[in-house]
């Protein structure tokens, strides 16, 4: 499939200071990487799958053309299993001026795994992204599942070890393959060694109305394509009025009615393939009212935006870390439902 309206050159929106830039981000993995479902979870399946479907390819390049309509940068967290056999679109992606990132090569739950598989694992993403664009920056990692949960904090240290700088692993609720008591927004973990990185923790809030409102996530997943657009602004306002930016996260297979549909749970596949028609829909409205950037900038590691520059889409890869590594932001609002224990708000 070739690229069609991915401009490398679309002007930016400047970002006027003082003003919530949210974080935009993708998970870019197949419609098949769903954990613990019998049917798609043996490795050995996946290349006959993949063989059979255009699905990462062709709703990865649909919101490349939804980004560049908006004219938003975002996060691409790839697969490394996913990048290793689509190069050419983690370089449309990085030519597009977005952030690439990991999400680990075998999209297995980190608390499954030992710290030395795990730093393979991390290593072989990484290289794999350096193969598709030569001097990739990669800084950021996102677990699969948001896996990482309290006792794999050695996790922190293996990404730091891998030369990564910011973590966006977290979910701060109950959650069936992953979630960790930590602070809601922006704050620094500290690695079992003593150093620390910064942490993009998913976006949780009040959502709905008398006896149905919830805690719960808005902006990602599941949870977007079931509320409807005046629920996720509800969890945006909420969050903003804290000074906490929101962070979406979606997949290729969320803009995708046409998924393919394999055994599971009724739960489960509920949550998978409910309100897939109305993801991009959805999407627009984000990027149309609000402001969005990749997670590095929003994490304030984005040196072009230290000066007060808009980034240039064309050396995305090429950005030296900033000496400041956090924009001012106020101090974030401990959840009670919350009992930090290796995180540090700040
Ligand atoms: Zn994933």
């Amino acid at each position: 499939m070739k690229a069609t309206r991915h401009s490398p050159h679309a002007a930016r929106h400047p970002v006027p200071p003082g003003e919530l830039v949210h974080a935009l981000s993708f998970d870019i993995e197949d419609w098949f990487h769903i954990v613990e479902i019998a049917a798609v979870e043996d490795p050995a399946t996946w290349p006959g799958l993949h063989a059979q479907s255009t699905l990462v390819e062709r709703y990865t390049d649909l919101i490349l053309t939804i980004c560049d309509d908006h004219k938003a940068r975002g996060t691409f967290f790839m697969l490394g299993w996913v990048a290793e056999r689509h190069p050419a679109l983690v370089r449309r992606i990085a030519d597009a001026g977005h952030e690439l990132a990991t999400h680990s090569y075998w999209h297995r739950k980190v608390y499954e795994l030992t710290p030395e598989i795990f730093a393979d694992d991390i290593a072989r993403s990484i290289s794999v992204l350096r193969d598709a664009v030569p001097g990739a920056c990669i800084r950021g990692f996102r677990a699969p599942s948001f896996s990482i949960t309290q006792g794999c904090e050695w996790a922190f240290d293996v990404l730091l070890d891998a030369g990564l700088v910011y973590d966006a692993s977290l979910f701060p609720g109950a959650r069936g393959h992953g979630g960790y008591a930590c602070p809601p927004g922006i704050h620094t973990i500290t690695a079992p060694s003593g150093r620390t990185m910064p942490e993009l923790p998913m976006s949780l809030a009040p959502v709905g109305i008398g006896p149905l409102r919830k805690r719960m996530c808005y902006s990602g997943g599941g949870y977007l394509r079931l509320l409807t657009k005046g629920m996720i602004d509800q969890g945006v306002r909420h969050e903003a009025r804290s000074g906490r930016p929101t962070v979406v996260y979606l997949h290729p297979r969320d803009f995708a009615p046409d998924c393919p549909r394999v055994p599971m749970p009724p739960h489960r596949r509920f949550k998978c393939y409910v309100g897939c028609a109305t993801t991009e829909g959805k999407l627009r409205h984000l990027l149309a009212k609000y402001r969005w950037d990749t997670c590095a900038a929003v994490l304030g590691l984005d040196a072009r935006y230290v000066h007060g520059e808009p980034p240039s889409p064309t050396d995305h890869h090429r950005t030296e870390l900033a000496e400041t590594r956090h924009p001012a932001s106020p101090e974030p609002t401990i959840d009670p439902q919350s009992k930090p224990v290796e995180s540090n708000p700040r």
